[in-house]
């Protein structure tokens, strides 16, 4: 199990610690401007690192600019660097790119084969030691160290074929973790600046290959199901997987790779990361929306109008109230039901709930605050006005109180 804690600027990775969420961005790393607004919107949704590919020269020499532009925004959120194929090369060449960096990832399965794999893996891990930074030594089972393969192979034919060619594809994958985590120990990587991973696209798979990790491993554990997918599919096998793992103990940041929908915003992982961990109830993020589904009592789209302006309007107010200092608005409870039958024993358990009639509504609803029904809102903006009474509620009982400058931007904004 994971004994070590990593640090990386005010984030702490390791056992006891809140499980932090991270992203990555979709923008072509040298394009500064599109990669830092990008790095700065996923860290504003609550992203506590964010990873971009480096991938050649271009994007090598835009880094420190990316850094100087997050960090004037007042972000302090770790920045991390994807190397594959040609690290060695880039972070030889330009250690600008490096210092910009607070964590870099290296996938052993990428540093080159053969006599050159140690060598350019040596380097890599040589320079983030000299420099300081964090290394997650991430796996990935599309780009499995094939001579690591190769021998997992030919030893388990030596012994008459015990185990299945998948199974030795599996165990191939911790191996390549465990061993480059032991090898750049041997190189310089002190334990608490090592993060490691092992990532495949099959969720029982994901889980014997973490799973085999924990038992066998110190360092701290990054879990992600990679290529997960998009829509629904993407969401569903991220959660279950990550959802099991969690319980178990097992993982001290995730990422949640979905595909996005063209023209959806990225910052789609970063909620779906932070409500798998909100539903298994290790960190709080967001108030909680109650909201039931609707059913034959319901004749118009009204109610569920209203729940989505609900959700929206607290996606996007909450990273506000987080960077105005307000305290406690994750334990705020806010109910939207569709009509009687539940609505009103709904709406009196949440801190402030709208009871819609049902059938052949009317634009009129019920609106409880703190378990006493209180008013009827009713008309046209009745979405509006039940958001305006939520900002009420909120203000009252989670902004700084007056004089008190709270928390800025800079500071919480990580
Ligand atoms: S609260 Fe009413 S509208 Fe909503 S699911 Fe239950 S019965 Fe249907």
């Amino acid at each position: 199990m994971t004994t070590y804690t990593v640090r990386i600027g005010d984030l702490v990775l390791g056992p006891g610690a809140p499980v932090a969420v991270q992203s990555m961005t979709n923008t072509c790393t040298a394009d500064i401007e599109e990669t830092a607004a990008q790095v700065l919107e996923l860290a504003r949704v609550g992203s506590e690192l964010v990873r971009f590919t480096v991938k050649d020269e271009d994007d090598a020499r835009a880094v420190p600019y990316i850094r100087d532009r997050v960090r004037q925004a007042g972000c302090k959120v770790p920045l991390v660097g994807d190397f594959h194929y040609n690290g060695h090369l880039l972070l030889s060449r330009y250690p600008q790119c490096l210092e910009a960096l607070d964590k870099l990832r290296i996938n052993p399965g990428n540093v080159g084969a053969g006599e050159h794999h140690d060598s350019n893996f040596r380097t890599m891990v040589e320079l983030i030691a000299q420099a300081g930074k964090v290394a997650r030594i991430g796996v990935n089972a599309g780009s499995i160290d094939k001579d690591l393969l190769e021998r997992g192979r030919r030893e388990n034919e030596a012994q008459g074929s015990p185990r299945s060619e998948h199974q030795v594809f599996l165990e191939a994958m911790v191996e390549s973790a465990l061993s480059s985590a032991a090898a750049a120990q041997k190189y310089g990587l002190p334990p608490e600046r090592i993060v490691l991973s092992a990532k495949i696209s099959n969720v029982p798979d994901l889980l014997w290959v973490y799973q085999t990790l924990a038992e066998r491993s110190p360092y701290v554990l990054h879990v992600g199901l990679t290529e997960a997918g998009g829509g629904y599919k993407g969401v569903i096998s991220s959660a279950v997987a990550l959802g099991i793992l969690l319980h178990e103990g097992i993982g001290q940041t995730i990422r949640v790779s979905l595909t996005p929908r063209p023209g959806d915003s990225r910052t789609q992982e970063v909620y779906a990361a932070q409500e798998i961990l909100q539903s298994l109830g290790l960190r709080q993020f967001m108030p909680q929306i109650t909201s039931c589904p609707g059913c034959g009592r319901t004749s118009s789209n009204l109610f569920q109008s209203i729940a989505q302006e609900v959700e929206t309007y607290l996606r996007q107010r909450v990273p506000q109230w987080q960077a105005e200092g307000w305290r406690g608005y994750q334990e705020l409870k806010v109910a939207v039901m569709g009509c009687i039958v539940n609505g009103p024993g709904e709406s009196r358990d949440a801190n402030i709930g709208l009871s819609l009639p049902g059938r052949g509504e009317d634009p009129q609803a019920l609106l409880f605050v703190d378990g006493q029904r209180r008013e009827t809102l009713s008309g046209p903006q009745l979405a509006q006005q039940f958001i305006e009474r939520l900002e009420e509620y909120a203000r009252l009982h989670y902004s700084p109180p007056a004089g008190s400058s709270g928390t800025s931007a800079s500071q919480e904004v990580r």
